[in-house]
């Protein structure tokens, strides 16, 4: 394609020199699981949410499953998630034992709201996991308000979203814990696997550090059963050179979205994504919505132009939950915005003239011409 969706040799070519040398100094340590450059890591990542305490681990599903560990989530206990997010969210709930319940998401910005919320809590609702989807904050205030009185945990799924903004404070700090990926492709990326959670909690961030490793205090005692979830040394020296440029790239990738937002604004064809008032969104991924959208795909592959669907089916129409507890027209918002959202090409280093070449494209695919 001519205008991928991300390029990440064009995110990592300015700092190759940066990457190098970290990596190196790690390889001259030989200090290659946790260690200096994880504590570093962690202070630093958690420093940028706002955010007392880091915990790495490794990867964003670990990140999801052990802070629902840390707050005593087990069998039996109820734990809400959207209907329409990336499958890991709702993974982690059924690989613990619980007992996951989907909720509809809002139309505007495909997150939980109070209003999706408040029909489905219970006595056995123990948490709610809000996802930040694409990058744009989740109703967290709201959420908090109706959740907090009732002693039911929030917890932020902010794999997509590493500083995005509610009202002037980072995602994270917001639920008792916040769980971010560091999967290469995310706003922060690794150079493979890796997660951290975050939290404004001492004791919690202690239990999270004794279940990422064997349930470990000191070498030869371990004090619960854990598992082996630890984030590595290259990955966190790796970490450490790129979220010096984290807020730059969030700038980069909202100034990008800001263009597209202005050159569609006259198709009406084209839904654009849209902000919630107090939040500033990352834009992980720009993302409209769309009828016609296999044709309109096809036309723009033709051109060379990348486009994705995050996600083609709701996570109730997935072989892995679909059934009888939760029949097709279940969440109509869900289901509406798996047949409709695309996503256009956006990454930190996109030029401009793409923008405006993906947008003249999609104007020529509603108008007729050029097809
Ligand atoms: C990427 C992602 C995850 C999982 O992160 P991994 O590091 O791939 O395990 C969880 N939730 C959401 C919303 C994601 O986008």
């Amino acid at each position: 394609m001519r205008i991928p969706l991300l390029d990440l040799q064009a995110i990592h070519a300015p700092l190759r020199a940066e990457l190098d040398a970290a990596i190196a100094t790690v390889l001259d340590s030989g200090a290659f699981v946790l260690g200096h450059e994880v504590s570093a890591f962690e202070a630093e990542f958690a420093a940028f949410c706002g955010v007392a305490h880091g915990v790495g681990v490794a990867n964003g599903t670990d990140a999801l499953m052990l802070a629902l560990e840390a707050c005593g989530i087990g069998p039996g206990d109820e734990v809400l998630v959207p209907a329409f997010t990336f499958i890991a969210t709702a993974g982690v709930v059924s690989r613990l034992g619980a007992r996951l319940v989907f909720a509809d998401v809002d139309a505007a910005h495909a997150g939980l709201t109070a209003a999706t919320v408040a029909p489905l809590l219970g006595p056995a609702t123990k948490a709610v996991i809000a996802v930040h989807l694409y990058g744009h904050p989740a109703a967290l205030i709201e959420l908090r308000r109706l959740l907090e009185p009732r002693g039911v945990v929030l917890l932020e799924d902010a794999a997509q979203a590493h500083g995005a903004r509610l009202h002037g404070a980072r995602v994270g700090g917001f639920g008792r814990a916040g769980c971010f990926s560091f999967y290469p492709t995310k706003n922060l990326g690794a150079l493979g696997d890796g997660g951290i959670v975050v939290t404004r909690e001492a004791e919690l961030a202690e239990r999270l550090r004794l279940l990422r490793n064997h349930g470990r205090r000191t070498q030869d005692e371990h004090l619960t059963p854990g598992v082996n979830s630890r984030l590595d040394a290259i990955q966190a020296a790796v970490l450490r050179v790129k979220l010096r440029s984290l807020a730059a790239w969030n700038e980069a990738r909202r100034r990008l979205a800001a263009l597209y937002d202005a050159l569609l604004a006259p198709l009406p064809q084209v839904t654009r994504p849209g902000v919630a008032e107090g939040a500033e969104p990352v834009y992980h991924q720009y993302v409209v919505r769309v009828e016609e959208r296999e044709r309109l795909r096809a036309f723009l592959a033709e051109r060379g132009i990348a486009t994705a669907v995050y996600y083609p089916l709701a996570l109730h129409e997935q072989p892995a939950y679909r059934g009888p507890r939760w029949p097709l027209g279940a969440f109509p918002v869900a289901e509406g915005l798996a047949r409709r959202v695309l996503s256009l090409p956006l990454y930190p280093g996109l030029p401009e003239d793409a923008v405006c070449e993906v947008c003249a494209a999609i104007a020529d695919f509603y108008s007729g011409k050029g097809a």
